[in-house]
C-alpha cells in the first residue's frame, strides 16, 4: 500500500518562517503560535497547518509549489472591518489648518473642505472614474501592508443617486480587485445640507436602502448614532429598515457622546458597534451579552486627538469580542493595519497577542466572516500575509515597517515586495 498517495495534496507549501501564527478561536495563546510552523493549501483552501513533521504525516507535498517565508511570520491576512475607503481628494488643508491652531469656523470661512458634508462635496464634484482609481490606489497600498479583506462603507453621497455611485464603485472594485472588498451602506453617515430632516430620512428608509437590497450593492447597513448626528429613535429606523430588507446592521456610537446608542446595539443585536469612547461598563456588558463585537479605531482617535480614548482594555477585560480597524477616510488617511496594533499596544493596553487576534479573526467576526476567514485553520480561505520579522511580537514593536513581503489571496499570490 502506498501510503502518502492517501493523504491529501497541497497545491502550495509555504515554509522556511521563524513563526505561523494561526489565530485559531481555540488557541490558547490566543495567535496559535507555531515556531518554525508550515502552512500547506489545497487551491484557495488552507490544508493543513503545524510543524514540519506534522504537515508530513497528514499532507502529500510532492510537487506543491514552495513559497518561502525566508525566516518571517506568516499569519492570516488582515481583516480591517471599518472603512470609509471611496472618496475623492483629501483633506489635508482641513488637517493641516488644524494643526496650525485654526478653528472649524476659521477653516470654513477660507472655503476649507471639513469634516463629511466637505468630502460630499468633493464626491458630488468627482467623476466615477476619479473615485474608482483614488480608492484603488489605497486598496493597492492595504493590501501590500498584509491587509486582505477590507470593509468599505458608503457614506459620502448621502442622496440616493450618490449613494449608490460610491457603493457601484465598491461593486466595480470587489471585482477586479485581489483584496475582498465587503460592501457597507452608510447613508445615515450625516444629514446632507438644505434638506429637512424628516425627507432625508424617508428618503433612507423608503428609497436608498430597498434599492440597495434589491440590488445586492451592500452587506451591511450602518448609521453615525451621535449627538450631532443620528438620534437613537432616528438610528433605530434606520437599521430597522434594514434588517427589514436583508441588509445586517452595523453602527457609529459613542464616539462623541453618550446617547444610548450601545443600548440600542445590544438591543437590535447588531453585528458590530464601531467607537464607543464613551460606553459605559453597563453598555460594554450588555454589547458582550448580545453576541456583538465592539471595533476599536485606536488611530482615529490619534487623528482627531480624542480627549475620550475608547475603553479599550475594558472591553477586553469584560469579554466582549474585540476588532481592530483603520477607519481609513479623510479624518484618518491610513492605509497599514500594523500601525493600528503599536497603537493599541502602546495606548490602549493591549497584549500584542490580543492585537493581533483583533486585526484578524476579530475582524472577521465584525463582518460575520469568522467561519471563512480570520484564521489559518484547515477549512479556511487562504488569506495569508508574510513579514519579514522575526516574531510576531515586532509587529507591536517596529513603528512604520508596514509592508509584507508576500501576500496570498484565495491560494494566490496577489502582492510580493522586493527581499530588503
Ligand atoms: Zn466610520
Amino acid at each position: 500500500m502506498n501510503k502518502p498517495a492517501a493523504l491529501p495534496r497541497a497545491s502550495v507549501l509555504i515554509t522556511g518562517a521563524a513563526q505561523v501564527l494561526t489565530c485559531a478561536a481555540d488557541a490558547p495563546d490566543l495567535v496559535g503560535c507555531i515556531p518554525g510552523g508550515e502552512v500547506a493549501l489545497a487551491g484557495d483552501t488552507v490544508l493543513a497547518v503545524g510543524s514540519p513533521h506534522e504537515l508530513r504525516q497528514r499532507v502529500a507535498l510532492d510537487g506543491a509549489r514552495v513559497v518561502p517565508a525566508h525566516g518571517g511570520i506568516v499569519l492570516p491576512g488582515f481583516v480591517d472591518s471599518h472603512t470609509h475607503l471611496v472618496f475623492a481628494g483629501s483633506r489635508v488643508a482641513e488637517y493641516s489648518g488644524r494643526l496650525r491652531g485654526e478653528s472649524a469656523a476659521a477653516l470654513a470661512a477660507r472655503g476649507v473642505p471639513s469634516g463629511i458634508r466637505g468630502t460630499a462635496r468633493l464626491v458630488r464634484e468627482a467623476g466615477r472614474r476619479q473615485l474608482e482609481d483614488e480608492a484603488r490606489e489605497r486598496l493597492a497600498h492595504m493590501l501590500a501592508c498584509g491587509t486582505t479583506t477590507v470593509e468599505a462603507k458608503s457614506g459620502y453621497g448621502l442622496s440616493t443617486a450618490q449613494e449608490i455611485r460610491i457603493l457601484e464603485v465598491q461593486a466595480a472594485l470587489a471585482a477586479s480587485q485581489p483584496v475582498r472588498v465587503v460592501s457597507t451602506l452608510l447613508a445615515a453617515h450625516e444629514f446632507p445640507e438644505g434638506v429637512p430632516r424628516e425627507e432625508y430620512l424617508r428618503e433612507i428608509v423608503e428609497d436608498i436602502i430597498p434599492v440597495v437590497a434589491r440590488q445586492r450593492l451592500a452587506v451591511f447597513n450602518d448609521v453615525y448614532c451621535d449627538e450631532g448626528y443620528y438620534t437613537v429613535t432616528e438610528s433605530r429606523r434606520v437599521l430597522e429598515a434594514g434588517l427589514q430588507h436583508g441588509l445586517k446592521a452595523k453602527i457609529h456610537t459613542d464616539a462623541y457622546s453618550h446617547i444610548g446608542g450601545a443600548a440600542l446595539a445590544a438591543e437590535l443585536r447588531v453585528v458590530s458597534a464601531d467607537h464607543l469612547n464613551h460606553a459605559s461598563d453597563r453598555d460594554l456588558a450588555a454589547l458582550r451579552d448580545a453576541g456583538v463585537t465592539g471595533v476599536v479605531m485606536p488611530a482615529l482617535d490619534f487623528a482627531v486627538a480624542h480627549p475620550k480614548p475608547t475603553p479599550a482594555r475594558r472591553m477586553l477585560d469584560l469579554g466582549l469580542a474585540v476588532a481592530l480597524a483603520t477607519d481609513m477616510c479623510p479624518g484618518c488617511w491610513l492605509e497599514a493595519m500594523s500601525f493600528v496594533i503599536q497603537l493599541a499596544c502602546r495606548h490602549y493596553a493591549f497584549r500584542p497577542e490580543e492585537a493581533l487576534r483583533a486585526a484578524t479573526l476579530g475582524g472577521a467576526r465584525a463582518l460575520d466572516l469568522h467561519e471563512r476567514i480570520g484564521s489559518l485553520e484547515p477549512g479556511k480561505q487562504a488569506d495569508i500575509a508574510i513579514f519579514d520579522l522575526p516574531s510576531y511580537e515586532d509587529l507591536a514593536y517596529r513603528f512604520g515597517r508596514a509592508r509584507a513581503r508576500t501576500v496570498l489571496r484565495a491560494g494566490e499570490v496577489v502582492h510580493e515586495g522586493a527581499a530588503p
